[in-house]
């Protein structure tokens, strides 16, 4: 069992998205074990993406994960991180099949209307920046 981290970027939530979103991610099999809607600040937005800090698109990132209200999400299930990054498709959402949740639901590179996890250490570091254990317990039993 891998846990991975999920969001639903702002993009998404305005238009309304999280909802078929959420039913993708139970259809393709992982489970939400932890659900919450936040909105970032520019401190927290680059302390989460710190490892693009000198990417020349962060201040823009920034601004783009503040602008508006995400829902974050923790997934479960075998080969979560995997399976969540194939079910959003690839970064570019004008490169995304319409299978994809950016095929769907995004519209450029910047605008790609989901976050997943690359690797169980940046899982657990994310997790740990947006979840508290306590919020981990409840829907997992
Ligand atoms: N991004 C961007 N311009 C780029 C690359 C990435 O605006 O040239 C944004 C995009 O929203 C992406 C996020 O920065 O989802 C993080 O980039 P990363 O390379 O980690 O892509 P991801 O892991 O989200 O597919
Ligand atoms: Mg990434």
């Amino acid at each position: 069992m891998e846990r991975t981290l999920g969001l639903i970027k702002p993009d998404a939530t305005a238009k309304m998205a999280h909802g078929p979103i959420m039913t993708a991610i139970t259809e393709a099999g992982l489970k939400i074990v932890a659900c919450k809607s936040m909105r970032l600040s520019a401190a927290e937005a680059a302390g989460f993406y710190a490892v693009h800090s000198e990417r020349p698109f962060f201040g823009e990132l920034v601004e783009y994960m503040t602008s508006g209200p995400i829902v974050a999400m923790v997934l479960e299930g075998d080969d979560a991180i995997q399976k969540w990054r194939d079910l959003m498709g690839p970064t570019d959402a004008t490169k995304a099949g319409p299978e994809t949740l950016r095929g769907r639901f995004g519209t450029s590179l910047q605008n790609n209307a989901v976050h997943g996890s690359d690797a169980p250490d940046t899982a657990a570091f994310e997790i740990g920046f947006l979840f508290a254990g306590r919020e981990l317990e409840a829907l997992s039993r």
